[in-house]
């Protein structure tokens, strides 16, 4: 959709400009002549310091929507922060003329680019009571109350689960990641390498983790930087040998500091083709508490569709294995709108669950990730529409609260289908501690292994430095010495 944008010099407003109008069009395009665009904005921006007043008008078939708003600018406000109520203020602006426009409401507002959860703990650590953040976030970023209220109800949820969340910011979480799969997903844009036939190439990047293990775990000990949780993503993590798991865990006890005091460990055991009752022993000797086995659908179909070359029954099986194996907190993802599927299959996958009852359930809302297959060719792939999706979304809630789970993380990506958002739903006490960690970025995650995105949190300036370990396993085996030691840098520059 190609949108005239008139009144718009400054290139700093074109960002926000794109990502509201990404909300109603797939794929919007500014253009600054009149060209073939389909629609017309019309700004007028009147800024004399200690207000900002914005009219919009749209103007499409001979027709006019016109909004605006007055903001006052707080005087000590400078730089970037000023800039922001001015953007804040255009996206207003422009989300309501196009929601006119196009009869969409948007549930999340003005908010894109922003994690929502995270935005209302700085809010309340600010001072501010519930109301008004309420009225902050219905009034500036024009949030639905529904998804007000889900933000309380997660953030109160987090603090029960980590009441000392706001002083975690001198222990730091480790993310592992393993990037290998049986076979890669449609929709994935994980690290994910087919593993037949690649054992030379999983030995190599196995040396290369456990060097990164024991430096890494050598400077926490030397610094007495404690560890709040440990993750293990990729990939999937069970995809290795049950003898690597084995050795890869006893290289985490022997190297981490306090390894007994660490709040939660989880492996994600996703594909049901992974697991075996060998690599579930292995867990059980390393007292790993928490797994993940995904079954996204319970729809054969669909499973075939997105290239996961598993059926439903052996999610099923090794779920059920894993219970009797003495697996106590174990998470299941589900996915909203994957390919060829309506609300029928999406409410079937939801009773399947109910038979399960796991301890955790994630419910993702498919995204249209730029990398992936999905979206490389995206004309092959029917989804639901938004309207669907969105009374999808409605049944999940209702679905959780009916059999005893309650929302305790959120987060939204691009091109999610309906601009809505994935939530993890727990039973009372099996939050995971790893998730309210990352989403809520209140302290380090240490990246270790293939594509493990570092986050450095300084501990008190809350300011985040990324740091990415390369995706692929041949470029980290190069360089996993040059890595290891870029980030033990700056882990001395924020912790020492
Ligand atoms: S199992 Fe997960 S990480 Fe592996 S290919 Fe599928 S979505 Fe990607």
């Amino acid at each position: 959709m190609k949108i005239y944008i008139k009144g718009i010099d400054d290139e700093r407003f074109h960002r926000p400009l794109r990502l509201i109008g990404n909300l109603f069009f797939e794929e919007t395009e500014l253009c600054f002549s009149e060209g073939d665009a389909s629609l017309e904005a019309e700004f007028f921006i009147e800024d004399n310091g200690e207000n900002v007043k914005i009219k919009g008008i749209l103007r499409v078939d001979g027709k006019e929507y016109a909004a605006s708003k007055d903001q006052q600018i707080a005087a000590d406000l400078e730089g970037k922060d000023r800039l922001r109520v001015v953007k804040n203020t255009l996206s207003y602006v422009y989300l309501t003329i196009l929601q006119e426009y196009t009869g969409i409401i948007q549930k999340w507002g003005i908010l894109t680019g922003i994690r929502p959860t995270k935005l209302y703990h700085k809010k309340r650590r600010e001072g501010m009571s519930e109301q008004d953040i309420h009225k902050m976030f219905k009034e500036e970023y024009l949030l639905s109350d529904e998804k007000i209220d889900l933000m309380k109800q997660i953030v109160n949820r987090q603090l029960q689960t980590v009441p000392d969340l706001d002083t975690l910011s001198n222990e730091v979480s480790i993310y592992i990641g393993i990037p290998f799969c049986p076979t890669k997903c449609a929709y994935c844009t994980f690290p994910a390498y087919a593993i037949n036939g690649r054992q030379g190439s999983v030995t190599s990047f196995l040396g290369g983790l456990h060097y990164e293990m024991r430096e890494i775990g050598n400077w926490l000990k030397r610094t007495g930087i404690k560890i709040t949780t440990v993750y293990y993503g990729g990939g999937t993590p069970t995809s290795i040998t049950a003898e690597e798991m084995d050795m890869l865990y006893e290289e985490m006890v022997t190297s981490f500091p306090d390894v007994e005091k660490i709040r939660e460990i989880t492996v994600e055991a996703g594909r049901p083709d992974t697991i075996t009752k060998e690599k579930l022993d292995i867990l059980n000797k390393w007292k790993i508490d928490r797994i993940s086995i995904n079954p996204q659908s319970y729809i054969q179909g669909t499973l075939k569709a997105i290239g996961r070359h598993h059926t439903v029954e052996e999610t099923i099986e090794k779920f059920k294995l894993a219970r009797e194996m003495g697996m106590n907190n174990i998470n299941m993802d589900l996915i909203i709108g994957l390919p060829g599927e309506g609300i029928e299959e999406f409410d079937y996958s939801l009773a399947e669950s109910a038979k399960l009852m796991p301890e955790s359930l994630t419910v993702h809302t498919l995204s249209f990730k730029r990398a992936s297959e999905m979206t490389k060719n995206k004309h092959k792939y029917k989804v639901a529409s938004r309207e669907e999706i969105s009374v999808m979304m409605d049944h999940a809630v209702k679905w959780t609260k009916d059999h005893g789970y309650a929302p305790y993380y959120l987060y939204r990506q691009k091109n999610i289908l309906g601009n809505l958002e994935n939530v993890g739903y727990a039973l009372e006490g099996q939050d995971s501690i790893y998730n309210i960690m990352i989403m809520e970025e209140q302290q380090t995650i240490i990246g270790i292994g293939c594509g493990a995105a570092s986050k450095f949190v300084h501990p008190e300036t809350m300011k985040i430095t990324h740091f990415a370990n390369p995706k692929d396993p041949k470029s980290y085996n190069d360089g996993f010495k040059h890595y290891t030691e870029e980030k033990i840098k700056i882990l001395e520059e924020l912790f020492v």
